[in-house]
């Protein structure tokens, strides 16, 4: 059994608790008791500032960090522009490269307080799509370099068949593709069975979106889905083109075509979901499908602001990812929900901050297949300790607000995940000096890495 003093905790609502005792046993919270008095157990660790559940990265592709302030200046672009000089990063990887990027991206995350991430997962195969001797040599590399930066990783192993609606792999997304949703299912088959009964790993499925993957083969990848019990999650409509393109070969919009082939779902989760119909808002909504917002990435990208209040209202849980990594900032990218609503509908206050922070959390975590994000007996051991007086956060007070409005990813300062610590007085406890690790990481894959 482990203790930990939490000055002030936030347990759910719209307020903190304060001198919560927190005990551990192993990966899991035994008990949480409010307005601790009494003498505290012998080892107890002290927890300054608001103590939160573990934050959920639910939407990643890590090796898009290398891209981090290489694609902002240029001049106008767009949205596919920038898809081109992330394609220049992926050729360059392989196996030992992805691996030393992503457990450094992963040491970044646990760092800002994430303690699972959903890795969303398409670099399988060598250039021409050749596969490397143990064809999922690159998933191994996420899940090792998870493990050793100390999150739990929910590989999200993303079918990729089609350069576009009926337009063959081109260049660097051969190396994405496995030729059919069967032969897909067989290479995931083999990488969940790697990491039978793990407690920090879920292989879960992925349909890229309407343009990589038609509707029969989306259909195969639901039917895997389903018989595994695994989060299935999508692309959904993050840009107009893909809308077009959808109706104009299907007849129907990027979510109906989902909805047919029977991806939507409570298991399920939609990326983005930016350019909506009215329709799409409700089949989403009545089929419990999730909506995993990326708002830092949706503005650094050009793609437009989703209807986050609506999805809400029609029945769609929200939770969020940092997606580009443009910012690693769970808390950036919740008060962005809010935010862009206030320039959306001039209008202040759609979201409360403990709603915010829920799509941070729990929600999170259960679109990722765990039932993380909550302090509470039963859950998994997530502590993540926000300091108070910073220069950010000193006088806004101890509730969900001070983290939602005030802090970002730097004013974390403890991280405990799955009963482990792995950030203590702000540094990373497995993995040293983060930043040099990144550095060196972007460095390897050769001059100007993300330049395409
Ligand atoms: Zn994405």
């Amino acid at each position: 059994m482990t203790a930990y003093l939490c000055e002030h905790a936030w347990l759910g609502g719209d307020a903190s608790a304060s001198d919560v005792l927190v005990e551990t046993d192993g990966d899991r919270i035994v008990s949480v008791t409010p307005s601790w008095s009494g003498p505290t157990p012998q080892g107890t660790t002290r927890l300054a500032g608001l103590t939160l559940p573990g934050l959920a990265n639910v939407h990643s592709h890590a090796f898009h960090r290398a891209l981090r302030g290489r694609t902002h200046g240029g001049g106008p672009g767009s949205f596919w522009s920038w898809r081109e000089q992330m394609y220049a990063v992926a050729a360059r990887l392989d196996p030992e490269t992805l691996y030393a990027l992503a457990r450094a991206v992963f040491g970044e995350m646990v760092l800002a307080g994430v303690t699972a991430v959903g890795e969303f997962h398409y670099l399988h195969h060598q250039a021409g799509g050749r596969p490397y001797g143990d064809p999922n040599a690159t998933g191994h590399a996420l899940v090792t370099a998870a493990r050793e930066a100390g999150l739990r990783i929910t590989l999200l192993d993303t079918c990729y068949l089609t350069g576009g609606i009926d337009r063959p792999l081109d260049g660097v997304q051969e190396r994405f593709g496995d030729g059919t949703a069967a032969r897909w299912a067989d290479r995931v088959d083999a990488l969940a069975a790697a990491y039978p009964h793990a407690a920090d790993v879920v292989v879960g499925a992925a349909v890229h979106s309407v343009r990589a993957v038609p509707p029969d083969e989306a259909t195969m990848v639901a039917a895997w889905a389903g018989r595994h019990g695994a989060p299935l999650h999508a692309h959904v409509s993050e840009q107009p083109a893909e809308n077009r393109d959808a109706v104009e070969a299907y007849g129907r919009t990027p979510t109906a075509v989902l909805a047919d082939a029977g991806v939507l779902g409570p298991r399920s989760t939609a990326v983005h979901a930016t350019h909506l119909t009215d329709a799409d808002v409700e089949q989403l909504g009545r089929s419990g499908t999730a909506v995993c917002l990326c708002p830092t990435t949706e503005r650094e990208l050009a793609d437009g602001i989703g209807p986050a209040p609506e999805l809400a209202a029609a029945g769609s849980p929200l939770c969020l990812g940092s997606d580009s990594q443009a910012v690693v900032d769970l808390f950036e990218e919740a008060r962005a929900v809010e935010l862009d609503e206030r320039l959306r509908g001039q209008r202040r206050g759609t979201f409360s901050p403990a709603a915010l922070l829920t799509a941070a959390t729990s929600a999170g975590h259960t679109a990722l297949g765990g039932d993380g994000g909550v302090l509470a007996p039963g859950r998994p051991a997530d502590l993540v300790t926000v300091r108070l007086g910073s220069v950010r956060t000193a006088g806004t007070g101890t509730g969900p607000e001070v983290a939602v409005f005030a802090a970002t990813g730097g004013d974390v300062v403890h991280v405990v995940a799955s009963g482990r610590v792995v950030v203590r007085d702000g540094a990373h406890v497995l993995l040293g000096d983060v930043g040099r690790l990144l550095h060196d990481a972007v460095r390897a894959l050769g001059p100007g890495a993300g330049a395409a």
